[in-house]
């Protein structure tokens, strides 16, 4: 399997890990675009969260407190994102990955969510949860 992070679990490439149960590993990120930048990944090679069944869903994102309760000891940073991406050209591993990326002040990330807030009626909001609602 030609892919990255299965590697990584394999020690067939080298990585700083920092958590490792029977389905879980968590390691930093080779970039740290912030300091303590992880990253947890399921042991099960899955691609990403459209692959992903409730079960392996559970086991990677029930380790997401305890990562970042350890980031927020460690690091003290005023913040923390959790990120992931899914589906190119945002992923670009295509192992399942979620990211948790301690922010700190001026650290140059912009990652926050545009406010379109009163600029949709009722029947807007209303439309689009039937449409999800047919797809769950
Ligand atoms: P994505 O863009 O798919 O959400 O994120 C993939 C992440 O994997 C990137 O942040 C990148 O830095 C990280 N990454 C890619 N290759 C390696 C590697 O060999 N080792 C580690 N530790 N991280 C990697
Ligand atoms: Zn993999």
């Amino acid at each position: 399997m030609d892919c990255i992070f299965c590697k990584i679990l394999e020690n067939e490439i080298p990585s700083y890990k920092i958590y490792e149960d029977d389905d879980v590993l968590a390691f930093l990120d080779i970039t740290q675009g912030t300091k303590g930048h992880t990253l947890i990944i399921p042991k099960k090679h899955v691609k990403n969260v459209y692959e992903l069944d409730e079960d392996t869903a559970v086991k990677v994102f029930g380790v997401v407190p305890k990562i970042a309760k350890a980031l927020k000891s460690t690091f003290n940073p005023i913040g923390l994102n959790i990120v992931n991406n899914n589906d190119k050209p945002l992923q670009s591993v295509f192992h399942f990955h979620i990211h948790l990326i301690p922010r700190y002040e001026n650290d140059g990330m912009v990652l926050s969510t545009l406010n379109n807030y009163g600029k949709f009626n009722d029947d807007h909001f209303n439309s689009l949860v039937d449409l999800i609602k047919k797809e769950l």
